[in-house]
């Protein structure tokens, strides 16, 4: 295959859940198309490296620092939401129940895969807990990784004296946040509970 191609088909294939075959439709589908659409995808790939940033309050990804929920005056600051990802933030949005701020990991621990706690964003975390703050809610998946990464948040917290809760099991066992239904995970948060 010509080193154009192959390198193509090789970036599509660092996307997960993109094999060989798959990457090569997608080169041969942009070929076919013409310039203007693979043009199109290519700037906007482009603009997530040069637009979007980190908040550096809540660590969300999106295109102000800070971003849109740690500006907004209406929201309740007493109350921080720990998700993993900035993705999982639409989801808890969209059952409506929760108005606080939020606070995104960047991914969960998994020490097998060398995510360590100095990979994710527990110390912007702790610098965020002031008296202003009544309540952490732990949101993360119910998974190994997202119960090692609960525990380790509780334990963090512990000396600051914040009430650390999490999400009350009606989330499936394995199951990610993203793939939950929104009456679930709104119920989940209404039945949180004290983690010890
Ligand atoms: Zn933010």
């Amino acid at each position: 295959m010509d080193a154009v191609l192959d390198n193509a088909v090789r970036q599509f294939m660092r996307l997960p859940g993109v094999g060989r075959r798959t990457a090569q439709r997608y080169v041969y589908h942009l070929l076919r198309q013409g310039g203007e659409q693979t043009l199109a995808l290519a700037s906007a790939v482009e603009a997530l490296h040069t637009k979007i940033r980190l908040c550096s309050v809540c660590c969300s990804l999106g295109e102000s620092d800070p971003c849109g929920i740690c500006t907004d005056s209406r929201r309740d600051a007493s109350l921080i939401c720990v998700v993993g990802e900035t993705s999982e933030i639409p989801v808890i949005e969209a059952t409506g129940r929760y108005r606080g701020r939020y606070h995104v990991l960047g991914g969960l621990l998994n020490p097998a895969a060398g995510i360590g706690p100095d990979k994710l964003t527990f110390s912007a975390l702790l610098r965020r807990i002031n008296p202003q703050v009544a309540e952490v809610i732990v949101a993360l998946d119910a998974s190994v990784e997202g119960d090692t990464t609960a525990l380790y948040i509780s334990r963090l917290l512990k000396p600051t004296g914040v009430r650390v809760t999490t999400l009350a099991r009606g989330l499936p066992a394995g199951g990610s946040l993203d793939h939950a239904d929104k009456v679930t995970i709104g119920l989940s948060l209404d039945g949180r509970v004290q983690l010890t």
